[in-house]
């Protein structure tokens, strides 16, 4: 495509965008993560990234002005959307009346239980993907929402920012309390890295497309998943610090003892929390409960 095409077809969805805006006598709102889509090479990325067909139920979270969320009602079976702003979602359901596989829920996602998400759509819940252009304030939580949640979705496709997406697939060395967290559930990938003139208004940070499949089977075996993280946490409570002195702080136990502890795992106590990897940790936390229990 020459560069031109290319700068064609940003402006024609970015002139849509402002139009949408106009027409409805609505602003984008920064404190709710309103920074809209405006580029349709990545719009379509984002699509063939789902792979959808008509078999598929989508959920969307925070559809805007709709402009991802039309082109999923026209490639899947049914769409799922949520929208906590009062007013993008009135104009939503205006705006794509003509789209009956869609439900629009006017509310805030983090305050659903899952289940009630396809109540209200009136599905019994089953296979699911989640394809969204998130907002980046609750991040963290809505990826936790939906991987933790007892029914599993097939995929994820979310734009992210930059940062956190490259948490996401963070290699041991870099690791995180969020890439672990997302690595217990599932294999993660970045599909491409987004610059920040791909919204409107332009987000401060760039962004990236991150595609998550959820395990049908963790690749470990973690039976309390609460009481693993504690621990976890305790372990990065001193990030850059050798993991026998992060243990001893967030765990409150004297060094001897942390000592101990990964002298019996097998692990170095000189190294640092970001270089274990998923498997390291669940190894560690067997061996750490199996010395509380004796
Ligand atoms: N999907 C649109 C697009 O790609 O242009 C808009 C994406 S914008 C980054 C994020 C959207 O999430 C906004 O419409 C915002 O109002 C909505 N939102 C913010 N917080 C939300 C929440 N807690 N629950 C549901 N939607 C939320």
């Amino acid at each position: 495509m020459k560069p031109s095409d290319k700068q064609n077809r940003k402006n024609s969805l970015l002139e849509r965008t402002t139009a949408l805006l106009r027409k409805s006598g609505l602003r984008a709102r920064k404190n709710l993560g309103q920074h809209f889509l405006v580029d349709e090479e990545i719009l379509g990325l984002i699509l063939s990234t789902a792979e959808l067909t008509v078999k598929d139920i989508v959920v969307e979270i925070g559809p805007g002005l709709g402009v991802l969320t039309e082109e999923l009602c026209r490639r899947a079976g049914r769409v799922i959307t949520v929208e906590i702003d009062d007013r993008l979602a009135v104009n939503l359901n205006r705006r794509l009346s003509e789209y009956h596989n869609l439900t629009v829920i006017n509310r805030d996602i983090l305050k659903i239980p899952p289940p009630e998400l396809f109540a209200e759509a009136g599905i019994v819940s089953s296979a699911f993907k989640v394809v969204a252009n998130l907002p980046y304030y609750i991040t963290s939580p809505v990826l936790r929402y939906f991987l933790e949640a007892e029914l599993r979705s097939e995929m994820m496709v979310v734009m992210v920012q930059k940062e956190v997406a490259e948490e996401i697939a963070a290699q041991p060395g870099k690791k995180s309390l969020l890439s672990l967290g997302i690595q217990l559930y599932g294999q993660s990938e970045i599909v491409k890295h987004v610059p920040a003139e791909c919204f409107y208004p332009e987000p401060a940070v760039d962004s990236a497309i991150v595609k998550i499949v959820p395990y049908k089977v963790s690749p470990v075996d973690i039976p309390d998943t609460e009481k693993f993280f504690t621990f976890v946490r305790a372990g990065f409570s001193a990030a850059r610090k050798q993991l026998v002195n992060s243990f001893s702080n967030g765990l409150g136990v004297s060094k001897s003892n942390v000592q101990e502890l990964l002298d019996n795992a097998g692990i170095l106590g000189s190294r640092r929390a970001e270089t274990l990897s998923l498997e390291e940790w669940a190894h560690l936390w067997r061996i750490y409960e199996e010395g509380k229990r004796s």
